[in-house]
């Protein structure tokens, strides 16, 4: 008797056996292939599962096992190395496997719907229409020319039968004779090519050559090259190679929204298929974009984290640009780098991987280091443009102006009056961070969080930025009824206004998550600020993802000492990450480039490294103390996080947790402590962090948390979770 193994949606980290479906005989069962999805009951709902393996029987008594309710697919609709790539990534991060195969299917079809090709839908001849004549059908014109246009390709779509002028109704009545079928045409019939790309200067030719040397088969790569090396271009001429040995490129990016641009260089380039994945797509644009990535018809799948679960006909090379950045780590549900993934899944599918970064992530440092990765620089900004120059703003004892000093109030007036466009960085959205009372101190927090209301003018409000709640600016203070409320502290509304009241001749433009709403705006506003007309972008870190600016010749850090304290074992890494990719948004396309730092803390080691060493140098040394200290990339770290209505469970949880758990050899546990943030919507958040020497032990013992977890009761609607390789220690 077969038994399936099936993965299903459910919290727990098992597989589920069941029957197969009542109508399904022995030997089809049997010959049932991984992948495959099935609709099955569990408990009382109808949910979808997917297949791992058929078994030949079942730890529980067959009597037991439930049938299946019906097969859904005819054939697996991912390919076996993308199974094998959830499997691996249900394992590395212990999270549960339905889960994790959901990624790489489209909505529709995790939730059971039918599996539609989304191939173009046509027309062919039958076999008695194949034996008509070049010419046939003189008597019915309209129908004849159906006929010519039927015998020059095996198949015709409806789109093409339109933009010919022939209607259903013609080939409706072709097909009562017989004379033509409907069916779908699989593949678009496109060759894909490539326009001219530039001429690469040496550094980037020896990188392409030796990437193209190993075109084959699995390697890993690190591209590192400064702000404004020409990765790109580098990117766009592997990916040249790849399409013409009819192989598809997966490029993974950041954030689409924030980089129109890169889309339109992908676009410019190719005359190919490029289908784009993420999160702001409709369900129908997705579904198409997951079938033609499938099926073969997209040449180059461009997409944010999660299409590094997009199922490939034919890989050829992935790449994952901006390799350092935040936004590849999902930091809830399936807690899973899409980076590391990558890497896994160019190993899987034994074809290479290129990352690539101005400023490296340590733990991509560290993988060369060890040989996992080969290593390629540029050091030189490609064509005409030289690195910006960096310079402090000593703000002791300066007057500011929102923020802004006098010095760097006259740099701007001088780039503005000679035609160029100034950029400062703010990392710190809305009107002010807090509301105080200066009668008796008191200060508006979150009643849900551990945190403070931010400050909104525009519409005005109290915002928390942790939970989303919303409250009105109260007009007296709630404690002492004083009337003198003020906004403490600086955000990009009021940086804003101040520029808009001094520089008003000039255009000003806002960049942070409220003025970019809607899928467009950044587009809109990257195409206005390409034009390359004087003015002022004022933003967060949005402003600094990827983009290329050739207007922009001054960069100013409003506040750089806002990076300086970070509680964060990587908080060093990070700044120098964020004030390398900011600095390099200056003068990219030869407006000499300058960059200020404005600061009270000059001489600050940080501060001190940014001035004077090169990220490339500062990671490294970075690196080193890493190492000494055993911390990530160097040692390993894993969380087990709680959350719970009630402080004290969720604490006494992760306790009784730690004490029933013998961990391997190495492993150490710290905790459990409560979060830095505890408070937040309401929940109590505690954590118990595992530090051990490598992976191979912070796997063992994330699997004996895990298991130990999973029979623990839980109470006070307490939800747990781990998260292997954290980026976070909140
Ligand atoms: P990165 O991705 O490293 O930040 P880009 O690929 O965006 O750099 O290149 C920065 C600028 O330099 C772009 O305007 C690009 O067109 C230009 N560029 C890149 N390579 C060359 C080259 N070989 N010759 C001239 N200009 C180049
Ligand atoms: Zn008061
Ligand atoms: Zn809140």
């Amino acid at each position: 008797m077969s038994v399936l193994r099936l993965a299903i949606p459910s919290p727990l980290r098992r597989l589920f056996d069941y029957l197969p479906p009542r109508d399904m005989n022995g030997s089809e069962a049997a010959g049932l292939q991984p992948g495959l999805r099935l609709s099955v009951p569990f408990g009382r709902r109808k949910v979808t599962g997917y297949l791992v393996e058929v078994c030949e029987d079942s730890d529980l008594p067959l009597a037991k096992l439930k049938h299946a309710d019906a097969l859904l697919d005819t054939v697996p609709l991912v390919p076996p190395t993308l199974l094998q790539l959830c499997d691996w990534a249900a394992r590395y991060y212990h999270h549960p496997a339905a889960e994790v195969l959901g990624a790489a299917f489209p909505r529709p079809l995790r939730e059971g719907k039918p599996h539609q090709p989304a191939g173009n839908p046509g027309w062919r001849l039958t076999t008695r229409g194949m034996g008509l004549p070049v010419g046939g059908l003189p008597r019915s014109p309209r129908q004849a020319e159906a006929l010519a246009l039927l015998q020059t390709a095996p198949a015709v779509s409806n789109a093409r039968f339109r933009e010919c002028g022939i209607s259903a109704a013609v080939l409706r009545e072709l097909c009562s004779k017989e004379l033509v079928e409907k069916c779908t045409l699989a593949e678009a019939p496109m060759v894909p090519s490539s326009n001219p790309g530039l001429t690469l200067n040496r550094e980037q030719a020896a990188v392409l050559s030796a990437l193209l040397g190993v075109r084959e088969g699995f390697s890993c790569h690190l591209l590192e090259g400064v702000t404004g090396a020409g990765k790109t271009e580098v990117y766009l001429q592997l990916i040249t190679d790849c399409l013409a040995r009819g192989r598809q490129a997966l490029v993974l990016i950041p954030e689409i929204g924030l980089t129109p641009q890169t889309l339109d260089r992908f676009r410019a380039r190719f005359n190919a298929s490029i289908v784009v994945l993420h999160s702001g797509l409709g369900e129908a644009e997705r579904y198409r974009s997951w079938e033609a990535a499938r099926d073969g018809s997209a040449h180059i799948v461009i997409g944010t984290r999660s299409a590094v679960f997009t199922p490939l006909r034919a890989p050829g090379l992935i790449i994952v640009d901006e390799e350092h950045d935040g936004s590849y780590k999902q930091q809830d549900g399936f807690r899973y780098s899409a980076r590391d993934v990558a890497v896994k899944r160019g190993q899987l599918e034994d074809v290479p991987v290129l990352l690539g970064s101005a400023t490296p992530s340590l733990e991509s440092l560290h993988n060369v280091g060890t040989g996992r990765y080969q290593l390629h620089r540029l050091r030189q900004r490609a064509g005409a443009s030289a690195l910006p120059t960096i310079a402090a703003v000593d703000l002791r004892r300066q007057a500011l102006q929102a923020g802004l000093s006098g010095p760097l109030l006259t740099a701007i007036e001088h780039r503005l009056a000679a035609g160029q466009q100034v950029l400062l960085f703010l990392n710190r959205r809305g009107y002010a961070p807090t509301l105080q009372c200066h009668d008796c101190g008191w200060v508006a927090e979150c009643r849900a969080c551990d945190a403070r209301l931010t400050v909104h003018r525009r519409p005005a409000c109290l915002r928390c930025h942790h939970c989303g709640a919303t409250h009105a600016i109260p007009r007296q203070c709630p404690d002492c009824h004083g009337a003198s409320l003020m906004a403490a502290g600086l955000g990009t509304e009021q940086t804003e206004d101040f520029l808009r009241h001094r520089f008003g001749q000039w255009p000003i433009f806002r960049v942070d998550s409220d003025s970019m709403q809607g899928r467009h705006a950044m587009g809109e506003l990257v195409a206005k600020i390409n034009q390359g007309q004087p003015g002022i972008l004022l933003g967060t870190q949005m402003l600094t993802k990827g983009h290329h600016f050739p207007a922009v010749g001054l960069v100013a850090v409003i506040d750089a000492d806002a990076m300086l304290f970070s509680a964060d074992f990587r908080g060093e890494e990070r700044m120098a990450q964020l004030l390398t990719q900011v600095a390099g948004r200056a003068g990219r396309a030869g407006v000499p480039g300058e960059v200020m730092l404005q600061t009270h803390y000059p001489d600050h080691p940080a501060v001190q490294a940014m001035l004077n060493v090169e990220y490339g140098d500062q990671a490294r040394a970075m690196l080193l103390n890493r190492q000494a200290a055993g911390m990530p990339p160097a040692g390993q770290l894993m969380i087990v996080r709680s959350d719970c209505s009630d402080p004290a469970y969720g604490e006494k949880f992760l306790q009784t947790l730690r004490d029933r758990v013998a961990l391997p050899p190495g492993a150490r546990l710290i905790g459990p402590l409560p979060s830095p943030m505890q408070r937040r919507a309401g929940k109590f958040r505690c954590q118990l962090i595992l530090l051990a020497p490598d992976r191979r032990t912070v796997q063992l013992a994330t699997g004996a948390l895990v298991a130990q977890a999973e029979v623990m009761p839980a109470r006070h609607g307490l939800k747990w979770s781990v998260d292997v390789d954290p980026q976070d220690l909140y």
